[in-house]
């Protein structure tokens, strides 16, 4: 037997207990005349104590060979230690060891395998099991089961079944590219891997289902872009005879069981936000409203009064700042460079201090008279103390800048508690956006998404008008998920296809086999999935999802410790008829 207890459990209760105990050697002090070491597991940690005197010497010359990260088991005496340490379990004990079998050497790891490490990024991804050991990394895996298990009860409990869908599929349209799989048996054709299980969930509903989930890799072909995996987890999710409310008050109640287990807090019903509205707030469809600050529009008040500045632009756009009024001239100043730094790209800022009804400050008084500047108060909400800032620009880029600004604000002002969870739908997506460089319509969502029944008619004279029956989850201003009703008639399906620029041809060949099953009294669907890498990041209060993932790709999609992607070699190209050879 390797261990009667893990390293993790020893307590007072133990004292004087014959234990074994097995795991990896992380701190040995040697002091010439003892040797203390901790040994490490899963569970824990707990102290080993070798004496000079009292331990046989041939146990002692074994503990003096022991290093770091060496595989130990032990047989030992549970001893009440002098030292107490209060903060770990088993930090009232020691074990005086009588029995020493070094299981596995290890060579001096690479970096500290301790609650803090030495090791950079990169070294740590490139020996991820031993980062694996580390309390924080493996904690963060544990808290993904526990998350992961409650959302599978939730969901099995009210009613959905977990199906796998295949991974060597044809390409599914979320807005990504496909990976390719080149076919051995099938020379010169290639699967797809799926960007997401969306047209099997909808078969599944054809096939009579009803309620489907499951937890699946998804793989998506996308351009570099910080903390984004090419493969990712979805909890995925589809219900058949539903509307949009059936489905939001479905998986709304799937987030609040999940902060209150996970989180321990009370979240209600989640605010519903049209897309729109979002973009003219917030400037932005994923809006943090754990704090309000809302965007105001300032044109009618501010433009064509002689300030250039304002006057050749499109829009003049407005936060209120509350209790920032004092920020100082240096403050301010860095908010301008923060502003014109090319990930912003505004061409300036312009601020009013409204300290009080008698004391209103603005870097634009040679412009503007108080009067005209009481008007922007007002119409921006604001209150003594706030602080007004400004950003003028074009259309499409003035309102993306200052729900930027916004959330720097936010976040100086320690407006945004990751303890504090705010998640909000967002409903009414447009059904198409026009693709300036492709010259076509694309779906916002996916090609089989619904138009919103009273908007079909505007499908052929102004499609752009048209909204569609999706939305989705935001939290603390992360995207978590995102659905649809889907369209589950063939023409409309055909109709859908055709704006967005597939010939009959080219839908039938990619999108037949759906279609074809729309024949045979497809109900009415709709569903969502969720990111749950993501999901499980915000839980657990925050950003980074790599810390999430056991093995993941860095940014430039690399698996640094498989080194992957690599080449292959040529009888492999010769096999799957892709070498130069095969090609003639
Ligand atoms: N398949 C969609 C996605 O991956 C989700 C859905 O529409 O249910 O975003």
């Amino acid at each position: 037997m390797y261990r009667t207890h893990n390293c993790g459990e020893l307590s007072l209760n133990q004292k004087g207990e014959k234990v074994t105990l097995s795991g990896w050697a992380q701190k040995i002090r040697n002091k010439g005349f003892i040797i203390w070491i901790d040994i490490r597991d899963r569970y824990g940690i707990t102290q080993l104590v070798f004496d000079n005197e009292r331990t046989s010497k041939e146990v002692y010359e074994k503990a003096k060979q022991i290093n770091r990260e060496y595989v130990i088991q032990i047989n030992g005496i549970v001893l009440e230690r002098e030292s107490k340490n209060p903060q770990i379990q088993t930090g009232s004990i020691e074990i005086f060891v009588e029995k020493l079998n070094i299981l596995n050497k290890s060579e001096t790891p690479p970096f500290t395998i301790e609650e803090k490490t030495d090791g950079g990024d990169e070294l740590r991804m490139k020996y991820r099991y031993l980062d694996l050991r580390r309390n924080p990394v493996k904690n963060n895996l544990i808290f993904r089961h526990n998350v992961t298990m409650k959302v599978r009860n939730f969901l099995s409990n009210t009613g959905f079944i977990d199906i796998e869908t295949p991974c060597l599929i044809k390409s599914t349209p979320e807005g990504a590219r496909d990976f390719i799989v080149p076919s051995r048996m099938n020379p010169k054709e290639f699967y797809a891997l799926p960007q997401s299980p969306q047209t099997f969930k909808q078969l599944l509903m054809v096939g009579g289902i009803d309620k489907y989930f499951q937890i699946v890799k998804c793989f998506r072909d996308e351009d570099l872009r910080a903390d984004r995996q090419p493969e990712f987890t979805q909890i995925d999710c589809e219900m058949s005879y539903v509307t949009q409310d059936d489905v939001l008050n479905q998986f709304e109640s799937l987030i609040i069981y999940l902060i209150k287990e996970i989180n321990n807090k009370t979240v209600n019903s989640f605010p519903r936000i049209k897309y729109e509205d979002a973009i003219l707030n917030y400037g932005t469809d994923k809006p943090d409203i754990r704090f309000e600050m809302k965007i105001h529009e300032l044109n009618s008040l501010a433009k064509n009064k002689g300030f250039n500045v304002f006057d050749k632009e499109e829009l003049i756009l407005a936060i209120s700042v509350p209790n920032a009024a004092s920020y100082s001239r240096k403050q301010i100043d860095n908010l301008t460079d923060w502003v014109k730094k090319p990930q912003i790209g505004a061409n300036g800022l312009i601020w009013v201090k409204y300290e009080s009804e008698n004391n209103i400050k603005s870097s634009v008084d040679k412009f503007f008279n108080l009067s005209e500047i009481k008007k922007w108060i007002k119409k921006c909400d604001s209150n003594p103390g706030d602080l007004i800032l400004i950003i003028s620009g074009e259309r499409k880029d003035c309102r993306v800048q200052i729900g930027n600004l916004r959330l720097k604000m936010g976040g100086d002002l320690g407006l945004r508690n990751p303890e504090e969870f705010a998640p909000v739908w967002i409903t009414d997506f447009p059904l198409l956006y026009w693709d300036d460089e492709l010259k076509k319509y694309n779906a916002m969502h996916h090609p089989f998404t619904s138009p919103k029944n009273d908007h079909i008619k505007f499908l052929d004279s102004n499609p752009e008008k048209v909204k569609a029956n999706a939305y989705d989850l935001v939290i603390n201003g992360n995207e978590i998920g995102g659905g649809s009703i889907r369209i589950h008639d063939t023409k409309l399906q055909q109709k859908i296809f055709k704006i967005l620029g597939f010939s009959n041809e080219e839908a039938e060949k990619q999108f037949g086999f759906l279609m074809n099953s729309f024949k045979y009294g497809a109900p009415p669907h709709g569903g969502i999935a969720f990111g749950l890498d993501r999901l499980v990041a915000i839980l657990k209060g925050k950003e980074t999802i790599r810390d999430f993932i056991a093995f993941p790709k860095n940014n430039s999609g690399r698996d640094i410790m498989l080194d992957a992607p690599s080449t292959i070699d040529s009888n492999q190209l010769d096999e799957l008829s892709l070498s130069l050879k095969s090609k003639k």
